[in-house]
Formats: structure tokens, sequence, C-alpha cells
């Protein structure tokens, strides 16, 4: 007998990365084995020396095909077995190892548009829908569109073991949110990714396509971005170090630093208007959802707990995120004496 291992991947567009799959046919039983492919078709490789190689990273079962098919991300080496240079995952283990001990925690928001036939679902052939205000959290055919995609993506999440925590209709029709974590930055990281996929691929059923876009709709519409919730054990016990990691995000060049790396086309969307703060001006404050980075009402009550930066896109690179956010953040502790 035989089972499917469906191996994914991270490749090398620019701006923003996609994900690849592609399958494998093993023997019961079998190891998942180092594998390869064709980088000069995902843009990381030439065509003269195109092999790349794929390490299993993560592995969870496989909810589509069900059985004891597998999915498998995988990390991107060059046939040294060094770290391809498009491979955000192996800078994130380091400095993850790094500062281990204080113990972060992560809970991304993820934020996507569905698409069908060339504009959001919902939106009506050559022209817009009723302005923002019923959608968000909506019931009803009239503002929610796309729910048995949505109900579909959870229970494949579920089913393969991810940490998904939830989800909810966002503020422009055809947008919606999971979330995943909390835990830490490396498994909310391959979590995401793995949850990204089964998000494309269960929506290709639906003849639906679901993007990450930053900014889907022009106008007065929201954009999609990725929340990014974090603490650290001394966080998640007291107040003071709340504030460190709030202060670290927002000195000297460190607030340029994150938002350059915080996914293709953010200027766009932090404009300061649609519950965003301007993404040249660095700012945090309890309950505050104009504000870079908030402070969540009740930690401020029960004075411990973690903070949301609201900063990331949607398409924002989560080993890239979480990376960022626990160096800048962990180093100020660690000074601190706060650890
Ligand atoms: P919002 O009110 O901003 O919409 P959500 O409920 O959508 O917030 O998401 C909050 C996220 O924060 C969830 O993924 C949750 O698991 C995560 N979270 C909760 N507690 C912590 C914590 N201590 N550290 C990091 N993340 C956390
Ligand atoms: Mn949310
Ligand atoms: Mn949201
Ligand atoms: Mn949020």
């Amino acid at each position: 007998m035989t089972f499917k291992a469906e191996y994914i991947w991270i490749d090398g567009t620019e701006p923003t990365a996609k994900l690849r799959s592609k399958t494998r046919v093993l023997a019961d039983g079998a190891e998942l084995p180092i594998w390869g492919f064709d980088g000069s078709s995902t843009n990381q490789a030439d065509g003269h020396s195109s092999d790349r190689v794929l390490k299993p990273v993560f592995t969870c079962p496989d909810p589509i095909r069900g059985g004891a098919n597998v999915l498998v991300l995988c990390e991107v080496l060059d046939i040294d077995m060094t770290p391809h240079s498009s491979n955000t995952r192996a800078l994130l283990t380091e400095v993850a190892d790094r500062y281990a001990d204080q113990d972060s925690w992560f809970g991304i928001e993820q934020e996507y548009t569905f698409f069908k036939e060339g504009r959001p679902l919902g939106f009506p052939i050559g022209g817009f829908p009723a302005p923002q205000g019923g959608y968000y959290c909506g019931v009803g055919a009239d503002e929610v569109f796309g729910r048995e995609v949505v109900e579909k993506h959870l229970d494949l999440c579920l089913e393969a073991g991810l940490k998904i925590s939830g989800i909810n209709a966002e503020v422009m029709p055809g947008q919606w949110e999971f979330q995943v974590g909390p835990a830490g930055p490396v498994e909310v990281s391959d979590h995401m990714w793995v949850a990204r996929w089964l998000l494309y691929r269960v929506a290709e059923d639906f003849g639906i396509a679901a993007t990450l876009d930053p900014k889907p709709a022009k106008g007065d519409w929201n954009g999609a971005g990725a929340h990014t919730n974090f603490s650290t054990k001394a966080m998640r016990e007291g107040y003071d170090a709340i504030i460190t990691a709030c202060e670290a995000l927002g000195e000297g060049d460190k607030p340029l630093e994150h938002v350059k790396n915080y996914g293709h086309g953010i200027e766009d969307r932090l404009t300061g208007h649609h519950e965003t703060a301007p993404w040249n001006k660095y700012s945090y404050g309890v309950s505050d959802r104009g504000a870079s980075v908030r402070i969540p009402w009740q930690v401020e009550v029960e004075k411990k707990g973690y903070i949301e930066d609201r900063r990331p896109n949607a398409n924002v690179d989560p080993y890239v995120v979480t990376r960022l956010i626990v160096d800048t953040c962990c180093a100020a502790l660690e000074k601190a004496g706060q650890v």
C-alpha cells in the first residue's frame, strides 16, 4: 500500500512569495525523504543550475485527501544543504532559539478576501455594494459571502491539527479572517503557511480564489492585515514588560525596519484611516485601533497579558514578522532584566 505526501514550499516570487506544492507517492511506513524541484520555475534558481532541495520541517494529516495521506511543509535549501536565500524560516529558528528562555507566544489574525470573476465576492458587476458598516461579523445572505468556504476551511484546519483559534467575517463583503495561535514563533508560522495553503486549496473546489492582497478594493474599503499578537512569559506576568515591549518597537530605526518588512504595499494600507496608524509614525495605546500597537483593555486592567502589533499586512511572511518582534522585544526585555 501507499500514501500521498503533498510537499508544500514557499517560492521566490517578488515582491511577495507564493506557495507551491507537488505530490509524492510513498510506500506505507516510509520516512519522508528530502526531495527536489526546479528552482528556475519558482524564481529560486537560474536554468543552468536549477535544482533546489525540499527539506521536510512540519507534517500534519492531509484533511483533503484523508486516510494516511499527509501535508509536508518544507524549507528550501541549496544543493549544498545550506538555506536558500528565500528561506526565511531558517533565519527565524536561529533567533527563536536565542530567546527561547523568554517563551514567546504569537497569535496572528489572518485577513483575506475572496475573489470570483475578477471582483471581490459579493461585489455586483460593474459597481459597488452598500458601504461598509453591516458586514463585520454579519449574518444573512445580503451581508455575508463565502461562508460555506470559510466553514470548510476551519474544519480542515482542525482536522489537520493546526492551532486555528477562530474565524470572523470582516468589514468588506467577501473579506474574512482566521486566527492562528497562541503558539511559539516557529509553530505559529508553520501552521499559518499550511492554513493559507488549505485556504487556497479548498477555495479551488468552490471556483473561488482567496487573496492576501493588502488593499484588494480601492476607495473607502478597509485593507487586509495580519495583526500580530505577542507576549513573553514576563509580559504574561506583569505590566512593566508590556510597556518595555511597546517602547522597544518604537525605538530609533525600529519602526521603519519593521514596517518595511511587514508586507509589500504597506504604505497603501497604513494610511491613518480605516483603523490604521500612518506607516511612518509609530504609536501605542490602550484599546486604540488607530495606533500601531494596541494594548487590549483587559491587559491594562489585569496589568499583564499581550500586545497587538496592528501594522503587518495580510501578505506578510509570518517567519519574518515573528523574527523581527522576537528580536526587537526580547533583546529589550533581556536588557531591562525583565525575563
Ligand atoms: P481582535 O480583538 O484584535 O480581533 P482576535 O481575537 O482576532 O483579536 O485575535 C487575538 C489573537 O491573540 C488570537 O489568535 C489569540 O489566540 C491571541 N492571543 C491571546 N492571548 C495571547 C497571548 N498571551 N500572547 C499572544 N497571543 C495571544
Ligand atoms: Mn481579529
Ligand atoms: Mn480583523
Ligand atoms: Mn486585531
